[in-house]
């Protein structure tokens, strides 16, 4: 069983590190969140007082699960970050969704000092944390994949290889950039049909099993109360929030510019983000999107 350092246990690296305690793994966790950190104490991690001391304990691997690049860079590169107090041999794996060239800059400076890095995006939401059922896209050296495989294998179900460094990121942004005109798309089909006066319910059952079917509506259907599990049925808390929406759609324009890639669907979904973080809900799932489309998207009251 290794030992592990886990930094950032919010709605997705929560879970996950309670998958690596489950499975056995000795974990060494720091948050900015008290909270957070006690959730995982209670399951049996140890705290550590800082990011640097999570990492300085744990003998086998470092797993980061942050929000954006910022905090990615400052928790490796930063003076007393991952690469200065990661035990020699030691495999650091972000899971974070970040821009691939801060990937391929991070993954870059573990070489230096002798460290094996890996990116690991996920998808598969917050359930998929919950369940242990995510999907790893990695980008880095074979080898140093084969040897996180153990510790992926306790949080996912599905490890791909999509290349070098930042190539994890890359395929993530891809398939972000999907998910938010999926997203934006359904939230528009059902305001459509709801002001047409149809039930949301069966319009959502209808287009399930029709051609316009896809995970969005099917998986996280953002009409409040057609479906129990969904964020749009418990207020749009939890989940995915419109701001990391946000800010992947931003990467995925960022990677467009920089191959110098035609992404108009991408560019109108992140327009449409970013008007609905300008309207006070970036903190809401993004689901909520529903919101912008019809002002009776409103959260089921209780
Ligand atoms: P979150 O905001 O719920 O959690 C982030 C956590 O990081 C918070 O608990 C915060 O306190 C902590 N944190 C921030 N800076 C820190 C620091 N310097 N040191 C220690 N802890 C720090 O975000 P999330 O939903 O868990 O998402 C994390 C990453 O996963 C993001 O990059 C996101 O894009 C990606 N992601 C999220 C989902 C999802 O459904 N929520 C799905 C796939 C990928």
């Amino acid at each position: 069983m290794a030992s592990i350092a886990f930094i950032g246990l919010g709605n997705m690296g929560g879970p996950m590190a309670l998958n690596l305690l489950r499975a056995g793994h000795t974990l060494h966790v720091f948050d900015l969140s008290a909270s957070a950190v006690q959730t995982l104490v209670d399951a049996g991690a140890h705290a550590a007082a800082s990011a640097a001391a999570a990492v300085a304990a744990a003998d086998d691997a470092v797993i980061s699960m942050l929000p954006a690049s910022p905090h990615v860079k400052a928790l490796y590169l930063g003076e007393n970050g991952v690469l200065a107090n990661a035990r020699p041999g030691a495999l650091l794996i972000d899971s974070s969704t970040i821009a691939s060239h801060v990937a391929v800059e991070v993954a870059q400076a573990a070489q230096a000092k002798g460290l094996r890095m890996i990116d690991a995006p996920v998808s598969g939401g917050t359930a998929g944390a919950a369940a242990g059922t995510l999907t790893f896209i990695v980008g880095g050296d074979a080898a140093d994949l084969e040897a996180a495989r153990p510790l992926l294998e306790a949080m996912g179900k599905n490890i791909f290889h999509a290349g070098a460094a930042g190539a994890g990121q890359t395929a993530k942004i891809c398939n972000n950039m999907l998910l938010g005109i999926l997203m934006a798309g359904t939230a528009e089909a059902l305001a459509l049909g709801v002001a047409n006066g149809l039930d949301p319910k069966v319009l959502s059952d209808i287009m399930s099993k029709s051609s316009g079917r896809n995970w969005a509506l099917e998986v996280y259907n953002p009409w409040p109360g057609v479906m129990e599990n969904a964020p749009a049925s418990r207020g749009y808390s939890g989940g995915f929030g419109s701001d990391l929406m946000l800010k992947d759609l931003g990467l995925a324009q960022e990677a467009a510019l920089h191959a110098r890639a035609a992404t108009p669907l991408g560019a109108a979904a992140r327009n449409l983000y970013q008007l609905h973080s300008q309207n006070g809900q970036g903190g809401l799932d993004f689901s909520s999107i529903v919101q912008l489309m019809s002002a009776k998207a409103k959260p089921a009251q209780g």
